[in-house]
């Protein structure tokens, strides 16, 4: 498998310097995101303007306060790691991994975590504190949207296209934030149920991976834009299509707040010892608390206290759970080039085997068309209590994980504008492909014999 050797080294001594060296001046055209502020402020964002056929949660729990600011005590380390046990090892002594070499991984790992390493035996290969390398969205940056901005965007689609655009709110974050989705059905609008076959499009489980909000934006204004292309029409008519480009609105808000990146993974829960965070990807009823995943409340894989604790996927879950018409899901994150299949929590494939074909095929056609690499997502390590797992099992939705990958430009989770515009043709053709496919997942199996 093409792991990103490469990448090791540059985000590892390339890319960080590189940013350091970037402007660390705040855009004028990102609005600074105080996770501080008050939940009514927060509140009169998010209904500044007219809301399209918008279903509000009628009352928004109290903002629990975030304790000040402290040190950072996380650091982007590689860490020598030859097999898929070790991965999975150093994976649920809480790193976060984020790319992969034959012999290494590379990740972000707290202090704790990294003695946990050492006392394991593993041997730290490169370590580098955050601090130092932190920024907020550069002027180059703009293009991306935070939670203002994205909402902004969803609006003005939902009101130049009243007839296929609507939004509702899935729910509130741990903050008292929105989370926001824009629907596509030419007959249903709202949170009103469809017959149609449903895909779902959802981005920044993870806050810092902002390329996995604007790619479901992409998708978003593909749709309305392209909306009399035969193609597309037919699509749109068929199916009842939803994007959620934010999903850990709070961290993303917090990412993008100081003037400075916080390299921010989980969302903004306090935790009872004042830690910060649950990963919400590992926070689904699907072997929660194994394998991959952390009990520590400091680490960036912390998989919360119970499964679904936390108010974002109470919230995900609810939404799925209410439209059984849904069959297909896609998940992005950043960064890694792959389209991923259940399971991730175990290494046994997934035991249908007409839908194990489908998974295959369907992601092999996907990778074809981004040109990132299909495989099972536990292939690169066992991580447990993922969203597509959980939607799989429980559901029966057709789920995939997106690494999106900016391979160019300065990589990592913050890869500059241009990684937008590169990524998005690709994994748009990828996410109409799994439009097409969510009357019958099996029938893309059944299209290549
Ligand atoms: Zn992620």
């Amino acid at each position: 498998m093409p792991r990103l050797l490469l990448a090791l080294a540059v985000a590892a001594f390339a890319v960080l310097p590189a940013r350091a060296g970037s402007e660390p001046g705040r855009s004028g055209a990102v609005p600074a995101g105080d996770s501080n502020r008050p939940l009514i402020q927060l509140k009169r964002e998010a209904k500044a303007e007219e809301l399209p056929a918008v279903d509000q949660p009628s009352a928004a729990p109290a903002a629990p306060a975030v304790p000040a600011a402290r040190a950072d005590q996380r650091y982007w380390v590689v860490v020598r790691a030859m097999t898929r046990d070790q991965r999975t090892a150093i994976a649920g002594a809480g790193m976060s991994i984020e790319e992969i070499g034959s012999n290494q991984v590379a990740g972000v790992a707290h202090i704790k975590t990294i003695q946990k390493l050492k006392a394991l035996g593993f041997e730290i290969l490169f370590q580098t504190s955050l601090a130092r390398y932190t920024k907020d969205f550069p002027p180059q940056d703009k293009a991306y949207h935070d939670y203002k901005r994205m909402l902004e965007a969803l609006q003005s689609l939902a009101k130049a296209n009243p007839k296929l655009v609507s939004m509702f709110s899935i729910g509130r974050t741990w903050q008292g934030r929105d989370i926001w989705c824009a629907r596509f059905n030419t007959t249903e609008s709202g949170a009103k149920p469809s017959q149609k076959p449903g895909a779902v499009f959802v981005g920044n489980h993870h806050a810092r991976e902002h390329l996995s909000v604007e790619i479901p934006l992409k998708l978003a204004e593909h749709l309305a834009a392209k909306q009399n292309d035969p193609a597309v029409r037919k699509l749109l008519e068929s199916r009842d299509i939803y994007v959620i480009p934010m999903l850990n609105a709070d961290g993303a808000e917090y990412d993008i707040s100081t003037g400075e990146y916080k390299w921010q993974r989980k969302n903004m829960r306090v935790n009872p010892d004042q830690e910060i965070g649950v990963d919400l990807n590992r926070n689904y009823d699907f072997l929660f608390g194994g394998e991959g995943s952390s009990g520590d409340t400091y680490s960036d894989t912390y998989h919360g206290p119970s499964a679904f604790s936390e108010p974002e996927t109470q919230a995900f879950k609810a939404f799925l759970e209410a439209r059984p018409n849904v069959k297909t899901l896609q998940s992005y994150h950043s960064y890694s080039s792959l389209i991923l299949y259940p399971w991730g929590g175990k290494d046994s494939p997934v035991e249908d085997a007409q839908d194990l074909k489908a998974y295959k095929v369907m992601a092999a056609a996907m990778a074809k068309m981004t040109g990132y690499t299909a495989e099972q997502s536990s292939d690169l390590y066992v991580a447990t209590g993922d969203c597509t797992d959980w939607t799989y099992a429980a559901l029966k939705i057709f789920s995939f994980t997106t690494e999106l990958y900016p391979s160019y430009g300065n990589g990592g989770f913050y890869p500059g504008a241009a990684a937008i515009d590169k990524e998005a043709p690709g994994n748009i053709k990828a996410a109409l492909y799994l439009v097409e496919y969510s009357d019958d997942p099996h029938r893309a199996a059944a299209a290549t014999r």
